[in-house]
């Protein structure tokens, strides 16, 4: 009976998580965004986002690109294999990638849904008490490249998007959600 029972837990939960996922997916837009390199050298990257932003981020890259800011990298998760901590470390920007939540085992990321943003990870760690994200960031902790009130930050306050940097239980400088 208990194994009965197990097996229809199981059979209707990967049903849902499926379910789930093919939902995200079809929301996810590829966009080619103009930016500036480490070197100050025009470059295209890649951005996957739900299409719901993506005229945000177009407008807010634009607005970046004139002003000559640097993304190191902008490359999709998946050239990661969705690995968030690699893509931390190279310094990487992405907003989609299917995961969950960092420090939970559960509960889904709003980057699942492609409506959050990581901006140079390295130089805008993730920190949680003693936690920095990634570790080769912690020259960074106490001075992200993103502060409140610095034009990236702007840009996207007035495009709606709560910052990670004004949380208060940690504090996620590269991310930026809707
Ligand atoms: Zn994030």
């Amino acid at each position: 009976m208990r194994l009965v029972f197990f097996i229809l837990f199981f059979t209707l939960h990967s049903s849902l998580v499926t379910f789930a996922q093919g939902e995200a997916a079809s929301d996810i837009v590829t966009l080619q965004i103009p930016h500036y390199d480490k070197d100050g050298k025009p470059v295209t990257g890649t951005l996957e986002c739900n299409k719901s932003i993506a005229k945000d981020l177009q407008e807010i890259f634009a607005e970046l690109y004139k002003a000559r800011y640097r993304i190191e990298s902008m490359r999709p998760a998946s050239e990661y294999g969705g690995d968030d901590d690699k893509m931390m470390e190279a310094n990487n920007t992405s907003c989609y990638n299917y995961r969950v939540m960092t420090g939970s085992k559960k509960k889904l990321s709003k980057h699942a849904l492609g409506l959050a943003i990581d901006i140079n990870p390295l130089y805008n760690p993730y920190v949680k008490g003693n936690i920095v994200k990634p570790e080769a960031g912690r020259k960074y902790a106490k001075n992200p490249q993103i502060k409140k009130g610095s034009m990236i930050y702007r840009l996207f306050k007035q495009h709606g998007f709560r910052w990670g940097g004004e949380w208060r239980t940690l504090k996620d400088y590269q991310h930026f959600e809707k």
